[in-house]
């Protein structure tokens, strides 16, 4: 049995602990494996598959391995084929995967016929379209995008905790009417007689059904598989844990690995608490615990385990390792959020191997900065839950529409589309009218003399109508502050805001990153096309992104992964945690796993960064981020506190310029042969404020500034 282990040892250099050859030798019945990150855990499940097919000779075929998601199931393949390349591939899949397998097949069996609506194959009517509608036919208004993604998460948490229609109005709601709108939205779905919507969630609620009702279809589906593993366990739904239990329910091959320290998803139906309950459900069940980081630095693995041990809610470890200490945790608080784009960014220049880097972040807002100067400096990046929806957000189009106006002020229908946005208090009815009045001429006066209006209102439109007179000659992100402040857009975003309850700083944080966006662009049709080649660089980024790429991610789509350094940005106070987030200790708790489970990503270099103030507001820190403070240094945490002194200013540390790459513009030709760092050869298509270089497979766009200053290309 032990040349199992002898000979891992000898072909990958990886000896298994005592603990993981037990979870690997453990094959039949329930196994729990509760485990610090970076302990080896995905490795261990890896090897026990290894282990089932080499040596206890199961088919893969009778193996099922679950994980959290897609992208974690493609790094197992890729780890399973490391480890085992010589074997036939294993099925990694997502729980809702196999659940809409068997989901499939329970409806088919019934004479059901389904549609999809939500995914790839959704067509238009959609689960987005079905709760717009239902929205509005309830509380008689439009939604907005956030208002849609809130009560969107409501429902799939109440269907993953199994919490029967019946009660849904009288759960705890995240704004007025949610409960009745999402009852709504089932009884939509369900109304036909032999015809189903159904949507992502749906496969776990119908599979499980299935598997409780129907004895003959889950005796087919238990059939089928020996042995089942779930990674990230600790992030199973109640309904997910239950179909599990389905499963097993003959043989009981179960092995369950998880982090209760690293449960982020409870906000969305997680139950972690499950895992609590495990010897109630499988009372044969053994329970390992490993507690060795093999991942991270030393001063790293001390650090996180002291911070995660303020939580109360968890199951007592120690996370201990036998990893020398690499570099010291870097905390680097700069001015504002502009310093530290510029320090990341310099820092990733450097990098020769920035596949081995990540940048973390808590809101994939801050991300499109980010994107945006990666982008224009030519720094492949990879970002697997990429943001194209800030693209397409309500405020970037209402920003375009207040921008395309100043073209020609006569256009009544872009008029019409935001005069509700300037903060006039103006009806819909009015614009009807207007927009039906047999009136032409400058939108402003036009509008005046059609729709009865406050004196108040007209002083605003005249100055407004002045306004637009200036806007042609203004670079893009004077405009945009111009459309925040004199035309009344920030005004009535916060209304509308306060209204309807959500986060005025999230919509604002929109209108920041747009500016910055702008801030290098001379022109409103350059900031509008730059707009949309930033959406095709993330699409890019997201579906096809270069092999040596940075990875751009939110805490949460990190998870399970590592990388040799990693940068974790904005850690205010009010983003991590939120303001939400500190309302109750429950949520405080899951926003201190979050914070774990970015620090415990890192390889050797772990770098903590935060600024002290935004657009001229005075900013905190994140208290997690004091708490790091605090355990790396008492003393001098102390000292700090009191004093709230300004840090020295970052010390920069010289990007490599390379002596041989073309350092003068006049060296530069079209047509011209180089040598490009990243991307190889190449040759020189166009030449201006970018050069753009056709490389053997693509065609690629850089800054010429940065180009020039770090001789990043050279001629062959
Ligand atoms: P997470 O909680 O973040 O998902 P994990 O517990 O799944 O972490 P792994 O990703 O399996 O941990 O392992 C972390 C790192 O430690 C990997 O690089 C892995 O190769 C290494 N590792 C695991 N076990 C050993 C071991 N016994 N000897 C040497 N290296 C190991
Ligand atoms: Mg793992």
């Amino acid at each position: 049995m032990s040349h199992f282990f002898e000979r891992k040892k000898e072909e990958l250099g990886i000896a298994l602990n005592k603990v993981q050859q037990q979870a690997v030798l453990e094959t039949e019945g329930p196994l729990l494996l509760l485990a610090c990150p970076g302990s080896g855990k995905t490795t261990t499940m890896i090897m026990r598959i290894g282990y089932l097919i080499e040596e206890k000779n199961i088919s893969p075929k009778r193996i099922k391995a679950i994980t959290f998601s897609r992208a974690s199931a493609a790094d197992m393949r890729t780890r399973f084929e490391r480890f085992f390349p010589h074997l036939p591939s294993v099925e990694f899949s997502t729980i809702h995967s196999l659940a809409f397998m068997i989901t499939r097949a329970y409806l088919e069996k019934n004479g059901m016929n389904y549609e999809l609506i939500e995914g790839k194959g959704s067509h238009q009517f959609n689960k987005q379209s079905l709760l717009k509608r239902l929205y509005k036919d309830v509380l008689k208004d439009d939604s907005t995008d956030d208002e849609l993604a809130t009560i969107s998460t409501f429902i799939s948490g109440l269907k993953n905790k199994l919490i029967p229609v019946d009660d849904w109005e009288t759960v705890e709601q995240p704004f007025k009417d949610a409960g009745l709108i999402a009852k709504k939205y089932e009884q939509h779905k369900t109304k036909q007689a032999h015809f189903i919507y159904v949507d992502f969630d749906d496969m776990l609620v119908l599979a499980e059904k299935a598997l409780r009702v129907d004895d003959e279809l889950a005796d087919a589906f238990r059939g089928r598989f020996d042995y089942l593993l779930t990674d990230e366990s600790q992030d199973t739904s109640l309904v997910q844990h239950m179909i599990v239990e389905h499963l097993v329910a003959y043989h009981g091959n179960l092995c369950v690995v998880a982090d209760d320290d690293q449960s982020i998803y409870t906000w969305r139906g997680a139950d972690p608490t499950y895992l609590l309950e495990f010897k109630k459900v499988y009372p044969d069940a053994k329970i390992l615990k490993m507690e060795q980081n093999y991942r991270s630095s030393k001063q790293i693995v001390e650090t996180a385990e002291k911070f995660i041990q303020r939580n109360r809610d968890r199951y007592p470890k120690k996370m201990f390792t036998k990893n020398k200490q690499a570099h010291p945790i870097q905390l680097k608080r700069v001015r504002d959020p502009k310093e530290q784009l510029d320090y990341v960014i310099y820092e990733l220049l450097s990098e020769e191997n920035l596949k081995d880097v990540a940048v973390l972040f808590r809101n994939n807002a801050s991300s499109t900065l980010y994107v945006s100067e990666l982008h224009r400096r030519g720094i492949p990046f990879y970002m697997k839950d990429a943001d194209d929806k800030f693209f397409s957000h309500w405020i970037i189009e209402d920003i375009l529409n207040f921008m395309r106006l100043s073209f020609n002020t006569e256009r009544k229908d872009i008029f019409a589309k935001i005069v509700l946005k300037m903060n006039l208090f103006v009806s819909r009815n009015m614009v009807t009218k207007f927009q039906n009045a047999n009136t032409s001429g400058n939108v402003f006066d036009a509008f005046i003399q059609t729709v009865p209006l406050k004196s108040r209102q007209v002083k605003k439109l005249q100055d407004y109508k002045k306004g637009y007179e200036v806007i042609p000659e203004m670079r893009p992100m004077r405009v945009i502050q111009l459309i925040r402040q004199d035309l009344g857009y920030e005004a009535a975003l916060k209304s509308r805001a306060e209204k309807f309850g959500y986060r005025f700083d999230h919509l604002n944080e929109i209108l920041d990153t747009l500016e910055n966006i702008a801030m290098p662009l001379r022109t409103m049709i350059e900031f509008a096309e730059r707009l949309k080649e930033l959406e095709e660089a993330v699409k890019n980024a997201k579906f096809n992104p270069s092999e040596n790429a940075v990875t751009l991610s939110t805490f949460h789509s990190a998870k399970g992964l590592e990388f040799e350094r990693v940068f974790m940005i904005d850690l205010q106070k009010g983003m991590i945690p939120s303001e939400e987030d500190e309302q109750d200790v429950r949520t405080l708790e899951e926003a201190r796993r979050l914070f774990y489970v970015g620090m415990t990503r890192a390889k050797k270099r772990l770098e903590l960064l935060s600024y002290r103030e935004d657009d001229g507001k005075k900013k905190e820190d994140s208290r997690f981020l004091n708490e790091v403070r605090g355990i790396l240094n008492p003393a001098q945490a102390a000292e700090e506190h009191k004093k709230r002194v300004a840090p020295k200013q970052v010390k920069r540390k010289g990007v490599q310029v390379n002596p041989k790459g073309i350092q003068n513009r006049n060296e530069l030709s079209v047509g011209l042969e180089i040598l490009h760092r990243v991307f190889g050869k190449g040759k020189i298509l166009s030449i201006g404020g970018k050069v753009k270089i056709q490389f053997e497979n693509e065609q690629k766009e850089f800054d010429t500034a940065t180009i020039l200053q770090f001789g990043f290309i050279e001629k062959v």
